[in-house]
């Protein structure tokens, strides 16, 4: 049974209307892909399942000139869930807003395995940003996520993560 991603549950991603999935950004011309997991900087990311490793990098996640420059990691997870009435045999999940990550590019990990921390962001608050793709969607470890794309500015098309995390104990 898949685990949730921190040392203690949150529900920002329910509450805080900008952290939910789906919230509008750049005055609405573009959607929130993830959900924003609120807590302080340095709080350890676990993986929530077992997996491998499709994307790890400390930087270039999310850029503020002279304030910021974060990383994330993707895990391809290899277990089944059931999301509604539907079951997926594999998801992605991207762990973004991290840094200090600790797992290499195609790298296996298990379930509940420490992969990065949540990382500061000058005075503003902080949060691990969680995005969740069902199925495999043709990911694969050389897929770029990033794409010009209305409205999630993403190549693949994410689901909210919401109900998922939900169900989530923590390890
Ligand atoms: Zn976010």
């Amino acid at each position: 049974m898949p685990v949730f991603p921190l040392a203690k549950k949150v529900d920002s991603y329910k509450t805080v209307a900008p952290c939910k999935f789906d919230a509008p950004r750049s005055d609405g011309t573009r959607k929130h892909a993830g959900c924003d997991l609120g807590i302080g900087a340095g709080s350890s990311v676990y993986a929530i399942a077992g997996g491998t490793v499709i994307e790890a990098t400390n930087t270039g996640f999310l850029v503020k000139e002279g304030k910021y420059n974060i990383g994330v990691v993707s895990i391809k997870h290899d277990v089944t869930i059931k999301i509604g009435d539907t079951e997926y045999t594999s998801f992605v999940v991207r762990y973004g807003e991290v840094d200090t990550v600790k797992v290499a590019l195609n790298a296996t990990v298990s379930e509940g395995d420490q992969i990065a921390a949540v990382a500061k962001q000058a005075d503003e608050g902080t949060q691990l940003h969680l995005e969740l793709y069902l199925g495999e969607q043709g990911i694969t470890s050389s897929s770029k996520f990033k794409a010009d794309k209305k409205p999630y500015m993403r190549a693949f098309t994410p689901s909210d993560p919401a109900s998922f995390l939900d169900s989530l104990n923590v390890k």
